[in-house]
């Protein structure tokens, strides 16, 4: 396997590095080299080369923006209503629970609100964990990228689902939403898929969030799951809380019962609207951020691709390399 030649190599490269100064002392290489030879290889460059998941029981280990998935399931690529995008990531993978729960939106939003299906963005890799670009998140077969831009009447073929772009809900100025793109369909399927219990928190463009808050009448309970978070204008995350029986997989903390129409609302307009900043000439550069690596995972992580885990460096946070999951936090939102 790939991620095992990753690791031999970088062990005979190791080897190599410490015995080159011995006997023939031909061949040497810098301490500079060889320090880099011993870096742990970054658990992205493990869990992103995977082609398939393995058979076993379905678990979801570890934190959003920290962990794998075992048990993996793939959504089918096609569906009554809904089509898999971008293939070629093969990211279309997922918790069987969040596999049913997208097949089971999809159908829903078409019978009960008439959306015309579902286009199904990113989800997990087949074993879960980091990714080789994009998402911080999306590491334990819990979360879902639905596009809101709606399911045309045809199959897509492979190549389409590559290059169809995503519509930006967004109106030029960035603040309002786009009346031309943004219909009542929207809302509903915004709120259809709040509504099933496993879903924890649904994000979305704070301009998003504000349109849901002016639409929703007075039928708001379902508006405290939908949260706004920077990117997220072409497409929704849905995130589903931690199946039942599966220890070490971390929840968020629970949401409270304010629908978010209020005061939070606001601050993200201000952050939206805030002038930049004026450069600060004697801010020193932002210390590179380490990927993370086997040890920063949960130990069921290594042992689920059977690999060995080299100690880690520095404390790694997870990196951002996409807006559309920006600003990692502890809580991977
Ligand atoms: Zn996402």
């Amino acid at each position: 396997m790939q991620h095992q030649l990753a690791f031999t190599l970088v062990m005979l490269f190791a080897v190599f590095a410490a015995s080159s100064d011995g006997l023939n002392g031909a061949e040497k290489i810098t301490p500079k080299a060889a320090a880099q030879a011993l870096k742990p290889v970054p658990a992205r460059e493990l869990f992103g080369r995977i082609a398939q998941a393995v058979p076993m029981t379905a678990r979801s280990i570890g934190g959003y923006a920290r962990g794998c998935m075992a048990g993996g399931k793939m959504l089918p690529v096609n569906g009554p209503a809904w089509q898999a995008m971008r293939l070629s990531r093969n990211r279309n993978w997922g918790h069987p629970l969040l596999v049913k729960y997208v097949e089971r939106l999809a159908t829903d939003a078409r019978q009960l609100d008439g959306w015309p299906g579902l286009l199904v963005g990113d989800m997990a890799q087949p074993m879960g964990g980091p990714m080789l670009t994009g998402h911080a998140s999306h590491q334990i077969g819990l979360d879902a990228d639905i596009w809101l831009k709606p399911m045309p009447p045809k199959e897509l073929t492979r190549e389409e689902r590559e290059n169809i772009s995503a519509d930006s809900m967004l109106g030029d100025d960035k603040l309002t939403i786009n009346g031309k793109l943004w219909t009542p369909g929207h809302v509903k399927l915004l709120r259809r898929a709040s509504l099933y219990p496993e879903v924890a928190r649904i994000f979305v463009h704070p301009v998003i969030k504000k349109a849901l808050c002016g639409a929703a009448g007075d039928d708001r309970g379902w508006l405290g799951k939908i949260r706004p978070w920077w990117g997220h204008h072409y497409h929704f995350h849905v995130r589903l809380t931690c199946p039942v029986g599966n220890t070490g997989c971390m929840n968020q903390p629970a949401l409270g019962s304010d629908d978010g129409c209020g005061v939070e609302l606001d601050n993200w307009f201000k952050l939206l609207t805030r002038p930049p900043a004026p450069p600060d000439p004697n801010q020193k550069p932002p210390k590179p951020k380490l990927p993370l690596t086997l040890a920063d995972l949960p130990a069921d992580c290594a042992k689920l691709i059977g690999a060995p885990v080299q100690a880690s460096e520095a404390p790694a946070t997870a990196d951002i390399e996409q807006p559309e999951d920006a600003k990692p936090t502890a809580t991977g939102e």
